[in-house]
């Protein structure tokens, strides 16, 4: 995107396993940048449609993803379907599972999305994009088309073994393709952190990370973002309401978890932007009393 005064922030969900919270997180999260006010573009690149039924979007409804990188010149606004004032989704189908064998032949295959972001004119002020479990065509688009990862996963230590691959994956992008990709850090989804168990991965996790800091890697800066999100189960539900969680349940745990999810990440943003410090902080981007704000008369987070 090219709008002048509005700088973008591209976020690709990722994580090649299935049903660790990548599209819910997609979702939720943008949902919850929105309520702030700020402008979100969704971008659903899974040929599973998770996110397009999970906004209540009409895959028949016009060009879709598929049609995109398929054919660039469409452009990306004619593929926008409004979801609210500030929330649009480009939506996605099942067609899509063929687009990794149609683009095979094209050179630029793994930068057609990347293309279309940065030629519209639309003052989206984030796109966050819903990675298709694999490493396939569809996520290496996602990957050259945004600046950060944000990986979704579960504090389980065979959910920590796939980490490895997916960041040898980021680093081989940032090298060949796409020199400012970072990761972000790591959301933990479906999380109980009573157990002895998802506590000791989380601080392996941080630990991890916290050792990558002078490396120069793209992971060198992640962390382990706060709020974890609570297992819910108003989560599950709201998708087949095609509602999100802010529309089906707006003070359930897992509003109230990506409600501060989304205050961390603008924060964090807005710091960026205005160059006042760096990106890396965490739930102390903010401030007691905006934490108190966004948890409303609800019970506090523990
Ligand atoms: P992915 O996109 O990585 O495949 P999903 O976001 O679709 O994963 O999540 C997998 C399943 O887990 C879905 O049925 C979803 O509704 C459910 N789910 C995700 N996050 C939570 C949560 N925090 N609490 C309860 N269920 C959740
Ligand atoms: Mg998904």
């Amino acid at each position: 995107m090219t709008h002048p005064d509005q700088p973008v922030r591209v976020i690709a969900l990722m994580n090649q396993k299935g049903g660790v919270g990548k599209t819910t997180t997609a979702v939720n999260l943008a949902a919850g940048i929105a309520e702030l006010g700020r402008k979100v573009l969704l971008v659903d690149m899974d040929p599973q449609a998770h996110a397009t039924l999970h906004v209540g979007a009409d895959q028949q409804d016009g060009p879709t993803v598929y049609d995109l990188l398929l054919d660039p010149s469409i452009g990306l606004d004619a593929c926008v379907r409004r979801v609210d004032d500030r929330l649009g989704i480009v939506a996605a189908e099942t067609d899509l599972a063929a687009a990794e064998h149609e683009l095979a032949a094209m050179s630029d295959r793994n930068q057609r999305l990347a293309r279309a972001i940065h030629a519209s004119a639309r003052d989206d002020e984030f796109v966050l994009i819903d990675c298709p479990p694999g490493l396939g065509v569809l996520t290496l688009n996602a990957l050259a088309a945004a600046q950060e990862v944000i990986i979704p996963m579960q504090a389980h230590f065979l959910a920590l073994q796939g980490v490895g691959k997916l960041l040898e994956t980021v680093r081989l992008v940032r090298d060949q393709v796409n020199p400012e990709l970072r990761v972000a850090g790591v959301v933990l989804c479906m999380h109980d952190s009573q157990t002895s168990h998802s506590k000791a991965v989380v601080d392996d996790l941080a630990a991890f990370f916290e050792a990558q800091r002078d490396t120069g890697l793209p992971w060198a800066h992640a962390r382990v973002y706060r709020p974890a999100v609570r297992r819910n189960i108003k989560l599950a539900e709201c998708p087949s309401f095609g509602q999100t969680i802010f529309q089906y349940a707006p003070w359930a745990p897992g509003a109230v978890d990506y409600r501060e999810l989304a205050a961390s990440v603008v924060a964090e943003w807005d710091r960026a932007v205005r160059g006042l410090g760096s990106i890396r902080g965490g739930r102390d981007a903010l401030s007691e009393a905006e934490i108190r704000v966004l948890r409303g008369q609800r019970e506090p987070i523990e």
